[in-house]
């Protein structure tokens, strides 16, 4: 029997290699902008990011759309992984009324 890959795997491999490389360049655009203009503090709990960890700290949208980028960043708030988890998982219970 040989190991590795079948040709399946590596074709869905590449397949989602893409969509991940598209959604970061989209992600890119507001998340490098956004970390620009507002101080790398999470909205939330107020702890603060360095360059070691600013990967844990999000863009969230405050309308919760992400195509609504506007220049001034008022769409936008800096929060960590786990605030922003929080945040929409609240929001999705306000959807369904149980809030
Ligand atoms: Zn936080
Ligand atoms: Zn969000």
């Amino acid at each position: 029997m040989t190991v590795g890959k079948k040709p399946d795997a590596a074709r869905l491999d590449k397949i989602v290699a893409e969509a991940r490389r598209a959604a970061d360049q989209r992600d890119l655009g507001y998340r490098e902008r956004s970390l620009k203009m507002y101080p790398w503090v999470c909205g939330r709990c107020m702890r603060e990011f360095t360059h070691t960890n600013v990967s844990q700290l999000t863009v969230h949208h405050r309308d919760h759309n992400h195509d609504n980028n506007p220049p001034d960043g008022s769409n936008w708030e800096l929060l960590c992984l786990y605030c922003h988890d929080n945040e929409h998982s609240r929001y999705l219970e306000a959807d369904r009324g149980l809030v």
